[in-house]
């Protein structure tokens, strides 16, 4: 008999991760690495938000609490996206999840089934097309163009709709491009799903890192919210990764069904950690801010390496913490055929991580995270460009 279901089979580790351990490895080694793979902020969580949780574990809040979590935690979320986006969601349309990975996860599994088609922007974050493999969705892939800035329209969506079409997966500002929906045809998208019975699913871990101007959520649209379920998360906003702390907001159904799924697998979200969350969605957002400002510094500061080297080009991202420049010039150079042999090659010769765009869905990128510090990006961009000018 075989040991593994079929389902399990449907999926492959996380790319991003593989690469990280294997980095891990060569630190170990004591090897120092100009490391752009992993996709987490370099910042410490604020300490006020550290303090919350301390004073939670000190106070013995230290048991399982609702499985979707304290009203006062999905209160500070709805009040929180209330505030910022104009969004009208009650507590009851609100979980909290063990990050929002999970929020996407349980999403995808309470509305996708066998068959069912959701759509999914190329490049896409790694997660996606195995979340919705896992459920025995079918992935339909949209192409975006670089010439476009990797920019989704509503034009493209509605090309890839069929009458098997059950969601649609948008993330703005997007993993791995940071490229950002406008919010013309965000609208434009939201109420054509409206009007077909189809979700979106709106990936918004990204959306405090958005560097246009005017920030708009999925959630600001209220009179589609019956096909809108918004996934957030604390990790990038807040420097919060470690903690694993996310939501989801939608229709009281879907909701109810995440929650349902939620009390069959991880239960409540650490009860310290709903604890930090408040903090951090309740008090001044000025850490965000400063964060964000950070971030445009930083882009700036690798897209100004970038034109030191030639026969690189790369998009300007408009949000989250990436850079997806194309390296379609290096390839077929010694033995470098694919990105993959490049991201390996800048690994074990120049000491640099990045993650190939193969794990994104495009063959002629590599993603670079420049949530990293002044001095690592000017490290890792003088290897790259030493390593590409002897390729
Ligand atoms: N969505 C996107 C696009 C991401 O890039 C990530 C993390 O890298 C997540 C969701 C999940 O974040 P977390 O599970 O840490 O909240």
């Amino acid at each position: 008999k075989k040991i593994l279901s079929d389902r399990i089979n449907r999926i492959e580790v996380s790319a991003t991760m593989a690469i990280t351990a294997e980095a891990l490895k060569m630190k170990a080694q004591g090897i120092d690495l100009a490391d752009f793979g992993a996709g987490e902020p370099h910042f410490a969580t604020p300490q006020h938000i550290k303090d919350a949780a301390i004073t939670a574990i000190e106070k013995n809040f230290t048991r399982y609490t609702a499985v979707a979590g304290v009203p006062e935690v999905r209160k500070a979320i709805v009040d929180r996206h209330a505030a910022d986006f104009g969004s009208n969601y009650t507590v009851e349309e609100c979980v909290f999840t063990t990050g929002g990975k999970l929020a996407l996860f349980n999403a995808i599994q309470v509305l996708v089934d066998h068959g069912d088609e959701v759509i999914l922007p190329v490049p896409y974050w790694v997660s996606f097309k195995d979340i919705i493999q896992y459920a025995g969705g079918k992935v339909v892939y949209v192409q975006s163009s670089e010439n476009e800035n990797f920019r989704i329209t509503a034009k493209m969506i509605e090309a890839a709709i069929t009458n098997k079409t059950k969601a649609i997966i948008l993330n703005t500002p997007s993993n791995p491009s940071g490229a950002v929906v406008s919010p013309e045809d965000l609208e434009a998208i939201l109420r054509l799903a409206h009007s077909r019975g189809i979700y979106v699913l709106l990936d918004e871990c990204y959306v405090y890192l958005t560097f246009t101007g005017k920030v708009v959520s999925g959630g600001s649209f209220t009179d589609c919210k019956e096909h809108i379920v918004v996934l957030g998360s604390l990790s990038k906003t807040y420097a919060m990764t470690g903690w694993r702390a996310g939501f989801a907001l939608g229709p009281k159904t879907i909701i109810s069904a995440m929650s349902k799924l939620q009390s069959q697998s991880t239960s409540n979200t650490a009860s310290m950690v709903q604890q930090a969350s408040i903090a951090a969605l309740t008090a001044s957002q000025d850490c965000v801010a400063t964060m964000r400002a950070d971030y445009i510094t930083l882009r700036d500061r690798i897209l100004e390496g970038f034109k030191t080297i030639p026969g690189l080009t790369c998009t300007v991202p408009e949000g989250a913490f990436y850079v997806y420049p194309n390296i379609k010039a290096f390839l077929g150079r010694g033995e470098v055929k694919t990105a993959s042999d490049l991201a390996a090659k800048l690994l074990s010769e120049a000491h640099v991580v990045v993650v190939p765009g193969e794990a994104f869905g495009t063959d002629e990128h590599i993603r670079l995270s420049y949530a990293v510090s002044a001095d690592v990006i000017d490290k890792g961009v003088q290897r790259i460009r030493e390593y590409l000018s002897k390729l």
